[in-house]
């Protein structure tokens, strides 16, 4: 501590430069501080700092195993969280001047490089934008943060006499529910499930946070309950989806949209007030989606699409600007291609000649490339054993080829399976054969070299918010990636893309995502990227979306492989 003062004493007034003889570690009471990284100057991206607790004084049990220990370390990101909107005063001085933030966390629980639970110590890892008057040091304001906010964090969000036991409690063994739920559904037959209870509508358009005012609770239809036996909370029944085909049918604003969207996030663990904690679907679902004008690179798409003008083959599929169709055929393939045994889709966000076409138009018009969706979601699940859960308010054809009907009526789920048969046979449709025939789309091989990651002398690879990656000069638009959570995912998935790039060699598309996250799950979060110390802000990202990523990066150059 000592140390720390005089270098403060010694560096006052000086230059921002000299706030780079802070570099070190230091003991403080009850805590390490290490400065990794001191910023060029007030304006650019804050220092990197971290604070190691002298011990782990926290009952064991919160951490006994990985699932709680994931969980407990997202507790604990929110609760620095919440200490420092309190206690750090901010902004004091020039640029980022006295700011101290750590990783802001979504609704969403994941394994995450801010916070680390070991059995000696808790470790935080923060940002803060050390103090400036001009371009000059505040050594005053420095020590205020230093040596009173981050001490105050320490206690009131790191140590257990700060830290309320109970609501961590509450935490861990919430997550670890959901996670052991979600794992049960294999065994189950079930693809999904939606507690009874649960909170699904979410504040806005642009909010993940519940909606408070008016929420309808969630109420399975009697046909579909299912009861769960959980680890912690005893028994929790619901809305269990079976595999195979379900239609989520209803009159328009009747909350479809909603539940499917909720099943989409299902994929996560939920942190506790969220509404969604005990709705899970498959880890590996996928929500597909169009996406037209997206770059497309050899994709086999022939399974839904079939030769194109000009005598286009479509087993491997490049384009700059995909159509609606064909981006929504390439992002199904690209998930097969991954690996998903549940897809979703809606409607609202589909291209209509991808969904259905009807007996007029397949009477008029000879040339269609299409075999419409509708012919294919039977055989993806009997050929490939792909569910599908979709949402369909305008298209009774689809009644042919599900398995159950979900209606939703004034937010309320009802089974109409059998109504909807009965609709069915009124109401036949003439000729309607589904003849659809589904096989696995050939894979890919990317190659590293068509992804360049020069920018000026510098390499890049690096997360820009949520929906966007800078590879050197280009970037990569992730705003359609409908399950990704996080700014800290799209980071790690920068930096996976980044580690591929830089190696030079060409690999299969799944080899390149379990190459990143194999090793991440060695090593730990922290080992992509090469930092010592800090490590960045990074979540765990889903196989799913990394290999979105990738598949969305313009200049990528694919081959695919022979079939089979
Ligand atoms: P649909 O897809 O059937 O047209 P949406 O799912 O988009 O309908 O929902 C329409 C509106 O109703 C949205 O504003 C949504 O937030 C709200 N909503 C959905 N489910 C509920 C619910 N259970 N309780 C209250 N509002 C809901
Ligand atoms: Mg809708």
């Amino acid at each position: 501590m000592k140390r720390l003062h005089s270098t403060l004493d010694r560096i006052d007034r000086k230059g921002y430069g000299a706030y780079k003889d802070l570099q070190g570690s230091y003991d403080l009471e009850g805590f390490t501080l290490f400065i990794d990284r001191v910023q060029r100057d007030p304006f650019a991206p804050p220092s990197l700092i971290r604070v190691r607790t002298d011990q782990n004084g926290f009952d064991q049990g919160l951490f006994q195993n990985q699932v709680r220990r994931v969980a407990f370390e997202d507790f604990l990101t929110r609760s620095v969280e919440r200490v420092l909107r309190r206690a750090v005063k901010g902004s004091r001085g020039s640029g980022g001047s006295g700011r101290i933030e750590i990783q802001r966390t979504s609704q969403v629980v994941l394994p995450r490089t801010s916070m680390v639970v070991a059995n000696g110590y808790v470790e935080a890892r923060m940002a803060a934008g050390l103090p400036a008057r001009g371009r000059t040091v505040d050594a005053r304001a420095a020590r205020t943060m230093l040596l009173e906010e981050l001490p105050k964090v320490v206690r009131e969000a790191l140590t257990p006499a700060g830290v309320d036991e109970t609501a961590a409690r509450e935490h861990v063994e919430t997550v670890e529910d959901a996670d052991h739920l979600r794992k049960q559904l294999p065994g189950l037959g079930l693809v999904a499930f939606v507690a009874d209870g649960a909170m699904l509508p979410r504040e806005s358009g642009a909010s993940d946070r519940p909606l408070r005012e008016g929420a309808v609770a969630f109420s399975s239809p009697e046909e579909f309950r299912v009861t769960v036996e959980l680890p912690n909370r005893g028994s929790v029944s619901g809305m269990g989806i079976p595999e195979g085909v379900t239609l989520v049918a209803g009159g328009g604003f009747h909350g479809k949209s909603t539940l499917l969207s909720a099943l989409a996030w299902g994929v996560y663990d939920h942190a506790p007030g969220d509404g969604r904690e005990y709705v899970v679907a498959r880890s590996d679902a996928v929500k597909v989606r169009a996406e037209d004008g997206r770059s497309v690179a050899g994709v086999d798409i022939s399974g839904m699409i079939g030769e194109l003008p000009g005598g286009r083959s479509t087993t491997s599929f490049s384009t700059p600007n995909a159509s609606g169709s064909t981006s929504q055929a390439a992002n199904i393939a690209e998930a097969l291609e991954i690996g998903t045994s549940l897809l979703l889709v809606d409607e609202d966000t589909s291209a209509t000649n991808f969904m259905i076409r009807d007996e007029r138009m397949r009477e008029l018009v000879s040339k269609e490339p299409i075999s419409p969706f509708i012919d294919l979601v039977r055989p993806l699940y009997d050929s490939l054993g792909v569910s599908t859960i979709v949402v369909v308010g305008g298209v009774g054809d689809y009644l042919d080829v599900a398995d159950r009907v979900i209606l939703m009526e004034d937010y309320v789920a009802l089974d109409a399976t059998q109504r909807a048969r009965e609709v069915r046979e009124s109401f036949p449709i003439p000729g309607a054969a589904r003849t659809g025939e589904a096989r696995p789309p050939r894979g890919r091989r990317v190659r590293a070299s068509s992804i360049d990651l020069r920018r000026g002398k510098r390499e890049t690879a690096r997360g820009k918010g949520p929906n966007t990656i800078e590879l050197g000069r280009a970037r990569v638009d992730l705003s359609y990636l409908e399950q990704l959570a996080e700014a800290g995912q799209t980071e790690a998935i920068a930096r996976a893309i980044g580690e591929f790039a830089s190696a030079g060699e060409s690999q299969r598309v799944k080899e390149v995502v379990c190459g990143a996250l194999g090793s991440v799950e060695r090593d730990g979060l922290d080992s992509l990227g090469n930092y010592r110390g800090h490590p960045g802000e990074m979540s765990l990202p889903r196989p799913q979306e990394v290999a979105a990523a990738i598949n969305r990066i313009r200049s990528l150059e694919a081959s695919t492989e022979k079939g089979t």
